[in-house]
């Protein structure tokens, strides 16, 4: 690199003490074991971004696994090593108890197939490292070790390409070499509000003109859509890659027809909602949007488009579970509603029939229905209605003399449901409950105490 420049300061200031401890610490050990140590990745990218990223990679010129060692030893934590590329993740417990990762990998010229259009005398590993990388903004590197602290190391304009907000990939078989990158490279453009260079958007169309897509092995077609689905906006990235010919080169079926498009937005929408509610439970976005692209295709389509997409054979499983499931709900709903207008629906009818339902599911199915009042009934479900026990439990039944039986969880379901329907509110209400339904059954006999 021509200008030198050192992030030592921007370390100091962004990151927590954690991070930064452990960067020093690193360098330490580098200098220590004359190694040279370096910060890789994404981590230097949102550095430079100003954006938190607590994913520190780590790569090692010479022997990562001698350094990984020494910083496991030093953090009072563990390796696990992949001999065979000298990889490995040191595995630790943070200040707070927590258990932390950071993978440490090795950059050694041997590796590398060079290009034969390469000088190659003239690679250090560390640059060959990063010229395997996708993008320009993801191939910086920190040297560690190095005094003063924090030289930014930046073959590939990376730098100049977060200014610019720019994603631009390093050679013109980038894509060929890995057609992923056509997806993360949407992924990273929608995230940062940067825009594909024109030469990589041409790039793109080249690879999907080659058909390189359907080379793609299903399970990192699979990761990379679950990465999507967890970013902020997996909305903006379908929207873009169904723009780009993206969604169709992957499988015809994954169109953006408005409808799906439509739908997309307000699951994206309900899971907003949803994450603020700060539940403790957490839906899995992937699952609620790929019920979202599947939305209106026969089962069969379904199947061969989960299929395409690489979902593991049990994950396919249960997703074509939940749409099956979500079918028949759909009916006994309609029928609950249309009992509702006649004024004998009950909350804890809705209730029954909601309860096979996973939160991916209710959450869709909230999404789906046009009715106002039916999203409201599963809103209330979701936060609230699910969630309800009886105000009495089995200690007040053993204390009514009920002895040890099946009524136990009969009368405490008949208790919950007389709550969710307000015929008996409080513990007063559904202990003269149980008092009743005990005098029904003749279980226990009153008279006699
Ligand atoms: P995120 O913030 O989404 O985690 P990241 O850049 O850290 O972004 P990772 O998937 O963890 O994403 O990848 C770490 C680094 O590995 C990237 O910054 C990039 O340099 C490199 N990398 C990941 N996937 C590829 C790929 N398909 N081709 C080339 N390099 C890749």
């Amino acid at each position: 690199p021509s200008k030198e420049r050192h992030v030592g300061k921007l370390i100091q200031d962004r990151l927590p003490p954690s991070a930064k401890d452990l960067l020093h610490l690193a360098g330490k050990l580098g200098r220590e074991l004359g190694l040279p140590v370096y910060a890789v990745g994404g981590f230097v990218r949102d550095l430079l971004l100003n954006k938190p990223n607590q994913d520190i990679d780590l790569v090692v010129e010479g022997n990562g696994i001698a350094l990984a060692k020494a910083l496991a030893q030093e953090l009072g934590g563990r390796v696990r090593e992949h001999q065979e590329f000298l990889t490995s993740v040191v595995i630790f417990k943070d200040a707070k108890g927590a258990e932390s990762r950071i993978d440490v990998a090795t950059a050694r010229l041997e590796y590398y197939e060079y290009p034969a259009a390469l000088p190659t005398v003239e690679l250090s590993s560390i640059k060959m490292d990063l010229f395997r990388r996708d993008f320009s903004i993801n191939a910086l590197a920190v040297r560690l070790d190095s005094t003063p602290f924090g030289q930014l190391v930046d073959f590939f304009g990376g730098q100049r390409d977060i200014k610019e907000r720019v994603i631009r990939v390093l050679h013109t078989l980038s894509f060929v070499e890995d057609p992923t990158r056509c997806l993360r490279a949407v992924r990273f453009e929608q995230r940062y509000d940067f825009r594909i260079s024109t030469s990589a958007e041409r790039l793109v169309k080249n690879a999907l003109d080659l058909k390189l897509m359907d080379k793609l092995a299903g399970p990192r077609l699979f990761g990379e859509f679950k990465h999507i689905c967890d970013e902020d906006n997996p909305l903006a990235c379908l929207v873009r890659m169904d723009q780009l010919g993206i969604l169709s080169a992957i499988a015809p079926q994954l169109t953006l027809i408005p409808t799906r498009k439509a739908l997309l937005q307000t699951l994206q929408d309900m899971l907003s909602w949803y994450r603020l509610l700060y539940f403790e439970k957490i839906p899995q976005a992937w699952l609620v949007y790929f019920l979202g692209l599947s939305h209106g295709l026969p089962y069969a389509d379904t199947s061969d488009l989960f299929l395409r997409l690489g979902l593991p054979e049990n994950k396919r499983g249960e997703i074509l579970n939940q749409r099956e499931q979500m079918r028949a709900v759909r009916g006994r709903l309609e029928a609950w509603q249309k009992r509702q207008n006649g004024q004998t629906s009950k909350v804890s009818a809705l209730c029954e029939v909601l309860a096979p339902l996973s939160l991916e599911s209710l959450l869709y199915l909230m999404a789906e229905t046009g009715d106002e009042d039916l999203q409201k009934k599963l809103s209330r479900y979701i936060t609230q209605w699910q969630h309800e026990k009886a105000d009495i439990s089995g200690d007040d039944l053993k204390e009514l003399g009920l002895p040890p039986g099946p009524l136990y969880s009969h009368i405490l379901r008949s208790a919950l449901k007389a709550k969710l329907d307000g015929e008996a509110l409080g513990r007063d209400a559904q202990l003269a409950l149980a008092v009743t339904i005990l005098r029904e059954k003749q279980e226990v006999d009153f008279h006699k105490n």
